[in-house]
């Protein structure tokens, strides 16, 4: 497995303002963010035992995390957060979608028993090309391990090949929907309604990439900016709903309070950093 650890020091910093924001929402707000009926949804991407490699998460601190949160009847699944935002149907404050991106064979081997065992229901972003042939920074699912994975789990789409759709041209962006979209129907033979933008930085989406995964029969897509879902979104921001990412090396304190709205501003500074420098240099996301 080729290394994506991070620099002591950048893995330190980042570690040490996470905190900070975490704890300073727990002086503002002592009681949390749960307000009536929101909801949140978070983000992995690997898992293992890299050290120092903020996308990669081990499969015990996975193992809590998915224990607490069984624990205390968090976990909705994707259709029950679809009629949520259609106003079907109403969730206990404090809900949690767990969704898995890119697709790498870790979701298969290490995450599967584990959501299983506690009856998880969560959603795989695949990053559709990859599947059967790309090996960075790990091997990614065969097409037999994504059809596992969706006997048991919500599987929907991350692009075709992972490009940001923010930074290519119309024609581009709809083969990258459209095309990982019907792959996955055809393979699997299931509806795929979401879709989560590769990055999903604010440099991602924009109105253009919402009309074109609305044209292209998608009805939700999920970015990477943090804060929580609320009641009856609007047709249009169901194509930008917010989510929270889990990094490594964090114990089950700082995931409590995460899923208490504690990491909500995060997007705060994403926002600000993305009008400082727009961004450079990623390579996953
Ligand atoms: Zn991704």
């Amino acid at each position: 497995m080729n290394s994506t650890s991070i620099s002591p020091m950048r893995w330190h910093l980042k570690k040490l303002a996470r905190r900070l924001m975490i704890l300073s929402s727990l002086v503002l707000n002592p009681f949390g963010n749960a307000r009536r009926s929101q909801i949140r949804v978070l983000t992995y991407h690997r898992f293992g035992d890299q050290p120092r490699d903020p996308f990669c998460v081990t499969p015990e601190d996975f193992e809590a995390q998915m224990a607490w949160l069984a624990r205390h009847k968090r976990a909705v699944s994707m259709e029950q957060v679809e009629r949520f935002l259609r106003g079907e149907i109403d969730l206990p404050a404090g809900s949690v979608l767990v969704t898995i991106d890119d697709g790498y064979q870790s979701v298969h081997d290490l995450a599967l028993p584990i959501l299983k065992k506690y009856k998880i229901p969560a959603v795989v972003f695949v990053t559709v090309s990859a599947i059967d042939h790309h090996e960075d920074p790990e091997p990614h699912l065969t097409w037999n391990e994504v059809k596992t994975l969706a006997s048991h789990l919500t599987v929907a789409s991350h692009g075709w090949t992972h490009r940001s759709l923010g930074k290519i041209s119309l024609e581009e962006m709809r083969l990258e929907v459209t095309r990982s979209r019907r792959m996955l129907e055809e393979k699997l033979r299931i509806p795929v309604t979401a879709f989560a933008y590769p990055f999903g930085t604010m440099a991602d989406f924009n109105a253009t990439t919402a009309t074109v995964l609305q044209e292209s029969q998608y009805q939700f897509a999920f970015t990477s900016q943090h804060g929580a879902i609320a009641e009856r979104e609007s047709p249009l921001n169901r194509f930008y709903l917010p989510r929270i990412k889990v990094e490594g090396g964090e114990g089950l304190w700082m995931f409590r309070l995460l899923v208490g709205g504690g990491l909500d501003h995060w997007r705060l500074i994403d926002q600000t950093l993305w009008k400082l420098q727009q961004s450079p240099g990623r390579v996953q996301g």
